[in-house]
């Protein structure tokens, strides 16, 4: 996540709640992305180091467990910027001009000039984020797929140029030797289907195969991995993209929750500030008097409701609204309390760690040794598969 400073509503519900979810169900590596702060706003440097503090105070207030997950600040490991480089050798300049968002983003963000060289190569930036973990999976939203494909791109790209040893397919069938015959066999069989049939589920099956064969090295678990799929040895492998369902935060007047527009609730909004925000929020411009009935599907103030309330409520605030049996503030009251019960415990913890910024700091610090090792150790195979382990 690039570092924006306090977090609101809409990181919570659009991805703060999946990552609490995934971090019970994966090995899970969240960072703060400074360094892709910069491709947009290399010009305001300043603004980043409270930006970066504040956004991890945020993530660990709302439940994130660095028990649970590694948490890391990108700009602390040099391995992303070393793998960014060495595939910037071998990534063509219009797999990057072909990303959708890499023109899009220059005609939002006009007032910048974007026409740099870190600007086109943040999706290769984000490739070796994803690659130097060597990451199966990346939680993302349908509009981020794109990303995903060109690492995937990469990785293949990578693979086949550095993958290849000399002798690889005699060493690959060595490997399958050391199985035991039924595995063996098992897993020619779905190899088959794959290259013949072009079967996903009979790769998957055959990954998930090697992974738990213990009497094979890693060595040789990688080279067949690379043999399923036809080519050599596997360096990089291919992540999934793991499509995540983002829920459509709505901001104070209706359009989607972000601080460009200005209609955001912030994590650590005082009590006040929130009810009276919540209270200013137009309705339905129907309703000018009390007994005015209106129309929910024309109001902002419905759309919470359908983030925040059960069936039941909603009903009443369909029937009340339509017949005019209610009034708008009536129609508020249980928003805010459900916005303030959300947000209370969420105040708490940040007040604490605001109190304790060492505690967040070392937490970032073991995140950061963890993920470095793990960086590191990825970069080993890179070097020695180019050849540069001299
Ligand atoms: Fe909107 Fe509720 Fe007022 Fe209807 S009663 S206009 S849904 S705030």
């Amino acid at each position: 996540m690039r570092p924006t400073g306090r977090l609101h509503l809409g990181h919570y519900h659009g991805v703060l709640k999946n990552w609490l979810r995934l971090q019970h169900e994966y090995e899970c590596f969240f960072f703060v992305a400074d360094w892709h702060a910069l491709t947009t706003h290399y010009e305001e440097p300043e603004k980043l180091e409270d930006s970066v503090w504040d956004m991890v105070i945020d993530w660990l207030a709302t439940g994130i467990n660095p028990g649970s997950a590694t948490l890391f600040i990108q700009s602390r490991i040099p391995e992303h910027a070393e793998l960014n480089l060495l595939l910037s050798m071998i990534t063509p300049l219009s797999w990057l001009e072909r990303v959708p968002s890499y023109k899009d983003q220059q005609e939002k963000l006009k007032e910048r000039d974007l026409s740099t060289f870190g600007f086109l190569g943040y999706p290769l930036l984000q490739s070796a984020d994803i690659l130097a973990y060597r990451a199966g999976q990346v939680p993302i939203g349908a509009d981020q797929e794109a990303h995903v494909e060109i690492t995937r791109e990469i990785a293949r790209r990578f693979n086949h140029l550095y993958g290849r040893e000399p002798g690889f397919e005699e060493n690959a069938e060595a490997a399958i030797g050391k199985m035991g015959r039924k595995t063996a066999n098992l897993y020619r069989k779905l190899r088959r289907s794959y290259l013949e049939q072009g079967d996903d589920e009979a790769l998957a099956t055959a990954k998930a195969l090697l992974k738990e064969q213990s009497n094979i090295t890693l060595g040789d678990q990688e080279r067949l991995f690379g043999y399923l799929e036809g080519t050599g040895k596997v360096i990089l492998p291919e992540p999934q993209a793991l499509l995540t369902e983002q829920s459509r935060m709505p901001g104070l007047d209706g359009q989607k929750m972000s601080k460009s527009y200005g209609n955001t609730i912030s994590l650590r909004e005082d009590r006040d500030s929130v009810a009276s925000k919540l209270k200013k929020m137009p309705t339905d411009p129907a309703r000018i008097r009390r007994n005015d009935p209106g129309e929910p599907e024309k109001c902002p103030v419905w759309q919470l409701h359908q983030v925040y309330s059960d069936e039941q409520r909603k009903d009443w605030v369909q029937t009340g609204c339509r017949s005019a049996g209610i009034g708008c503030l009536d129609c508020k009251k249980p928003l805010i309390e459900a916005v303030q019960a959300e947000l209370e415990p969420i105040r708490i913890e940040a007040r604490e760690l605001e109190n304790n910024p060492d505690v967040v700091k070392s937490i970032i610090s073991e995140g950061t040794e963890k993920a470095r090792d793990e960086a590191q150790d990825t970069l080993r195979k890179v070097r020695e598969a180019i050849g540069l382990d001299y």
